[in-house]
């Protein structure tokens, strides 16, 4: 299954998109086109936003094997294991019985949605930054400059320091918003800071898995340079800093602090 919400003109602010579905008898009909959706071409399933006249936004479980759905593939930098791709919906029939919940509903999904994906997405930066490490003091333990190992120069081992420290914070901050949740007492300010932290951390430590390796950190031979361009992924799929950083302070001084 798919989360299908993003579109080209729409990605941070959903709240203008133009898929629209329309009911007629028991069923809806989709017509619009999403953008960047993961796992595209292998999706049985697509959770969509869309706007339905008279009743708001919804969110709808469109069946792949509909008629009117087409798939166009994008390549990325990285994450390569996971494809991905636009969807173009013309005409597709949905039955009402795959509206989700109630009409009107849409944007409490997308809300609800972003908590639980932003959540996994954290725990997916911090596995891949413990990977990046471990493989940065495999590879400072065994490669000898000057006759020495990497790993017995003072310099290296500050870095490996460092990033052990942000690993460690991206770790707390996740446990913490995760139990927070299976509590049902999500703090939203507090998961977009774990938010934000888990994808800045991840693209340092990263950064430095690299610089360790030299040379070496850049060619594909070495298992380390897919760390870094997957690190902007998931980065990017923890959501945008500033939408991060716009939640935060909204908390702080108020809905309406803005407007003042
Ligand atoms: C790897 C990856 C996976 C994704 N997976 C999915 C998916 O499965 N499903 C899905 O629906 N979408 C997905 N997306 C899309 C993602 O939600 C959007 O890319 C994201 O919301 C940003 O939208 P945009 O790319 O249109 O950038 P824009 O909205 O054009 O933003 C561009 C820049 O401007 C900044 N900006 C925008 N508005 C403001 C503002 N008001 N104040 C300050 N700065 C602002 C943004 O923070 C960003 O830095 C994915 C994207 C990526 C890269």
């Amino acid at each position: 299954m798919s989360i299908a919400f993003a579109e080209s003109e729409d990605g941070q602010d959903l709240s203008s998109i133009s898929t629209v579905s329309e009911l007629r008898g028991e069923e809806y009909f989709l017509h619009g086109r999403k953008r960047f959706v993961l796992n595209a071409t292998l999706a049985d399933s697509f959770i969509t936003l869309c706007k339905a006249p008279g009743e708001g936004w919804i969110t709808l479980i469109v069946e792949r094997q509909q008629d009117g759905i087409a798939v166009y593939p994008i390549e990325k930098m990285g994450l390569r294991m996971i494809p991905f791709g636009d969807i173009g919906f013309s005409e597709v029939p949905v039955p009402l019985e795959s509206r989700i919940g109630n009409t009107g509903e849409g944007m409490a999904h997308v809300h609800h949605c972003r908590q639980v994906t932003g959540l996994r997405t954290a725990a997916q930066a911090l596995g891949t930054a413990q990977g990046a490490l471990e493989r940065a003091m495999q590879h400072a333990r065994q490669r000898e400059q000057f006759g020495k190992k990497l790993s017995q120069f003072q310099a290296i081992r500050h870095k490996l320091a460092d990033m052990a420290v942000d690993i460690e914070v991206t770790r707390w901050l996740t446990y913490k918003a995760a139990i927070e949740y299976d509590r049902g007492k999500t703090d939203h300010g507090f998961l977009s800071m774990t938010r934000l932290e888990a994808g800045r951390k991840l693209v340092r430590v990263v950064d430095e898995a690299l610089q360790i390796f030299g040379g070496y950190g850049y060619i594909a031979e070495q298992a380390i340079e897919h760390y870094f361009r997957d690190a902007w992924a998931i980065r990017a799929e923890l959501g945008t800093e500033e939408d991060q950083k716009d939640i935060i302070a909204e908390i702080m001084l108020g809905p309406d602090s803005i407007k003042k």
